[in-house]
């Protein structure tokens, strides 16, 4: 599997396997069939609550940890947040029964985030996250956090897909050292995503399918992506992109694909801002 060095040397798989919105009691299922399918990268987060589930998968499927790269996130913590930051941390530890972190994102861009990314430098001093970085921050919020912080965030993990490509951010945050990762890389198949003609088109030409070309368009792209399924063919499918590669014009069709907009939700959109803000977790 091809691999992406991040700024502080750290390397990380391209492509892994997502649990957003796997209830709990699938979750460990679901991820017991992506590690036997090949899968290596797991991405959970404090706030899918399914972090105990992911921790049973790993347990029982006798990977070795040094194999494993996995990523958790932290979710809004009230003040005083460096201390909340410690104990959500270590409560997410505990519940995936590991020792260190591969990953450790600050979910949101919202609530004290210096006070949050302190204690996240912190925990990567330690050792205990072998890498930090954020989630859902557009350019003014990263560039405002790289600016008046000592670690450089390794990752940000925003929403991208053939609707939303993010090419110019890519590009920006290339500048400055930070991996981009793709989350919702099918759109959640919003837009009809696996039945796009363009994309439909270009995967008859590789005997691939839509979803296959999608995960090979970002790989392509050096985008880190976490596909999310809970069907064993599907896993299989979306892990086997490495035997092809889109050419110069098939990436250009794709690029048309662009609407330069969120499919979901804008992180800068005051209500959703309020709404996010107000959530806490209950553990
Ligand atoms: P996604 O990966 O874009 O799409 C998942 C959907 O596609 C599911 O409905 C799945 O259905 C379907 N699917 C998967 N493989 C398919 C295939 N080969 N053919 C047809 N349909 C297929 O959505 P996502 O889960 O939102 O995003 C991926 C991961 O990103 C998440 O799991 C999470 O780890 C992360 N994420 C992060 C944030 C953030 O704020 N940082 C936000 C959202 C997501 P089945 O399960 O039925 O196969």
């Amino acid at each position: 599997m091809q691999t992406v060095i991040l700024n502080n040397g750290v390397e990380m798989l391209i492509l892994g396997f997502g649990v957003y919105q796997i209830p709990a009691e699938d979750t460990e299922r679901a991820v017991s069939d992506a590690l036997a399918a090949g899968y290596r990268l797991l991405d959970t987060a404090a706030a899918y609550n399914n972090e105990e589930a992911v921790g049973g998968a790993i347990k029982s499927s006798g990977v070795a940890r040094e194999d494993l790269f996995v990523t958790t996130k932290l979710w809004v913590q009230d003040a005083p947040a460096e201390e909340n930051t410690k104990r959500a941390f270590e409560t997410s530890l505990n519940k995936l029964g590991l020792d260190h972190l591969d990953l450790y994102l600050m979910h949101q861009p919202f609530g004290d985030v210096y006070g949050q990314w302190r204690a996240m430098e912190a925990l990567n001093r330690e050792g205990l996250a072998k890498a930090i970085g954020v989630a859902n921050f557009y350019p003014d919020r990263l560039i405002d956090l790289i600016a008046n912080n000592e670690i450089v965030p390794a990752v940000n993990q925003i929403e991208t897909h053939p609707f939303f490509q993010r090419a110019d951010y890519q590009d920006l945050m290339r500048r400055h050292g930070v991996q981009i990762q793709s989350w919702g890389g099918f759109a959640e198949g919003k837009n009809d995503l696996f039945t796009n003609p363009v994309l439909a088109g270009i995967g008859k030409e590789h005997g691939k399918s839509v979803a296959q070309v999608v995960l090979r368009w970002l790989t392509q792209r050096g985008v880190i992506t976490i596909p999310k399924s809970v069907r064993p063919e599907r896993m299989a499918e979306n892990i086997d992109v490495f035997d092809f590669e889109l050419t110069d014009e098939q990436m250009a069709s794709i690029a048309t694909l662009d609407t330069g907009a969120s499919l979901f939700f804008d992180h800068q959109d005051p209500e959703m801002v309020s709404w996010l803000s107000k959530r806490r977790l209950t553990d």
